[in-house]
């Protein structure tokens, strides 16, 4: 199941996160784009699965979507999209260079005792 080793992916880096900081995880976010194809609903499911006797149980998994971003071959314009099937707002065209979509990333980690730890900055 694609959700369960993504779960898995998340839930290794998590407690990686969690052992630098000698702290326990209680959420974190992560950020899937369209292409990635995730189901939100198996997702948590297969988060509680993974997580289950393990540091990371009980604590929290957000979900943040965010859209792909394709550059137009035809006339340049930049679309986005929170969907895989993605054409042209300018002019329909179907030819897009897609830069980004495949996304998954953890983006932030909220640890107990401790302040929100953020890739972002
Ligand atoms: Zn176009």
């Amino acid at each position: 199941m694609h959700e369960y080793s993504i779960a898995q992916y998340i839930a290794t880096i998590l407690s990686d996160v969690a052992q630098e900081h000698g702290s326990r995880v209680q959420a974190a976010t992560v950020a899937v784009g369209p292409m990635s194809m995730i189901v939100p609903e198996l997702l948590h499911e297969a988060w509680t699965a993974v997580t289950y006797g393990s540091p990371l149980q009980g604590s929290e998994l957000h979900i943040e979507h965010v859209p792909v971003r394709a550059t137009c071959q035809e006339c340049g314009h930049q679309t986005e999209s929170f969907t895989p099937f993605v054409k042209c707002e300018a002019c329909g065209s179907l030819r897009l260079k897609l830069a980004s979509g495949h996304e998954l990333q953890v983006v932030e980690a909220e640890l107990e005792d401790s302040e929100a730890v953020s890739d972002e900055s």
